[in-house]
Order: structure tokens, then sequence, then C-alpha cells
């Protein structure tokens, strides 16, 4: 299943607005359409959504990998389920800068799946490692700590492959890359795990890098922050899906 998610980050969206711009109607329809937006909108970003826009689903860029008591500052993954969202980023690259180690994010991808949300897990390597021909060695190390020791995983479960260094940077990795990187990812997947989960691709992801990316084998769509923010520009990536 092809997905689009949209990563708001900490910006100041008007719902309303975005949603006005927003044309559905030119989507393809096997095309999920996730929007993440900041934990305080969420709610009211649904109920306006599900009454005009039926067909977006809802996403949080993080969660705790608690699911309820004495942690002050967090959100469980059971809140977020309540106000309408069914997917949670986890992992993200920004998250693990502040400090979020790999066994928390074990952690909250299994929280979030006992919580019925689905983890959009994010791994990547950064700019050093990939200079210096370490980006194998990352992505298997990612994946065994994060993913694999979660037996008996379904499905519902997405990998977003998102190179550091393309995150915000106007430049989208090459091509011949990221072929090398999504087989890599789904032979590793297949070979651990015994089945085959939906890779999708983010770092600087427009409507213009959208059309090279989206040819290539395995990418079964795209995570995008900066231009999700502009509604028409964000629908627009959709059509490279098709
Ligand atoms: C992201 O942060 O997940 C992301 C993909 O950002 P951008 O599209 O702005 O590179």
């Amino acid at each position: 299943m092809k997905h689009l998610i949209a990563n708001w980050k900490m910006n100041f969206i008007n719902s309303d607005a975005w949603l006005k711009d927003f044309d559905l109607n030119n989507i393809p329809k096997e095309i999920k359409v996730v929007i993440c937006p900041n934990y305080l909108e969420i709610e009211d970003f649904y109920e306006i959504s599900s009454k005009t826009h039926e067909k977006i689903l809802i996403g949080a860029q993080n969660l705790s990998s608690e699911t309820k008591g004495a942690f002050t500052g967090q959100i469980s993954g059971k809140m977020l389920k309540n106000i309408g969202a069914s997917y949670s980023i986890v992992g993200h690259s920004e998250c693990r800068l502040q400090g979020e180690d790999d066994e928390t994010i074990l952690n909250k991808v299994q929280t979030a799946i006992e919580c019925e949300l689905i983890p959009i897990l994010c791994i990547g390597e950064n700019q050093e490692e990939y200079s210096k021909g370490r980006t194998e060695k990352k992505i298997k190390h990612q994946l065994t700590e994060n993913l694999f020791p979660l037996k008996n995983l379904s499905k519902s479960v997405l990998i977003a492959y998102e190179p550091i260094y393309a995150i915000g940077s106007g430049i989208a990795v090459q091509n011949e890359h990221l072929e090398e990187v999504s087989l890599l990812i789904k032979d590793l997947v297949r070979d651990n795990l015994g089945i085959d989960l939906t890779l999708i691709y983010g770092g600087s992801v427009t409507s213009d890098s959208a059309k090279n990316l989206a040819k290539i084998d395995g990418i079964d769509g795209f995570l995008v922050g900066n231009a999700s923010l502009d509604p028409k520009e964000f629908a627009n990536i959709a059509l490279s899906l098709e």
C-alpha cells in the first residue's frame, strides 16, 4: 500500500486553511494520506478533516514508550488513539538527536503497536557515515536494535528511510543510493522477520524530486516535511506515486 505522509513538525499551520487548499480529488484512491500535526492540533485536525476529507488519516510525531502512569510531560499512544491518531512516527532523527536511544525507540515501536497505532520507524545514516561507506552498517544496526527483537510483527509497521543529510537540505538522495538501500532494508526485514514491510523515503521530497524517486522499485511512498506545509505542493507529490 502506498503512503504519502506529512510531518508538520513544530510549525504553525492553520488546519482550516490548509484543508481548504488540499484537493483530494486528484489523489489516487489507493494512496493512504497521513498528516502528522503537533500533539495539540491532532484532535482539531481530526474533527475538521473527518467532515471534509474523510480519506485523510492522522499520525502523531512521537509517543511515549510507556502506556500510562507517572511520566511527566509524556503523551501515551492510547491518548493519541483516543483523539483520532492511527499512526505515529517513531525514532525521527530530530528526536534521536535530542537523546532518544535505541532501546527507547524499540519500546516505542512496541508500545505503538499495543496502542493500535501504526509505527512509522525512521532510520538512516548521517553525512559522516555516508561519506565513510558506513550506510549498510548503520541500517543493520538500527533495524537490529529498533525492530528485529519484536517477533510476530504484522505488516502494519512502516519503515521510513531518511538519510539525515537529506532532511531539510533541499537535496534528496541520489536514486542509485536509494535503490541500493531500499533493497538492503527489504532483504534484511525479510530475512529477520519473514515478512515484507512498506518502505517509504523521506528527505527533501518535493513535487519535482518525487518524480524521479518514485521510479524506484521498493519505495512505496514518501515522508514529507517542508513540502507538506504547502497543501498544493503536497497534493502534487501524490501524483508521482500513481
Ligand atoms: C522529515 O523531517 O521527516 C523530512 C522528510 O523533512 P524534509 O522533507 O523537510 O526534508
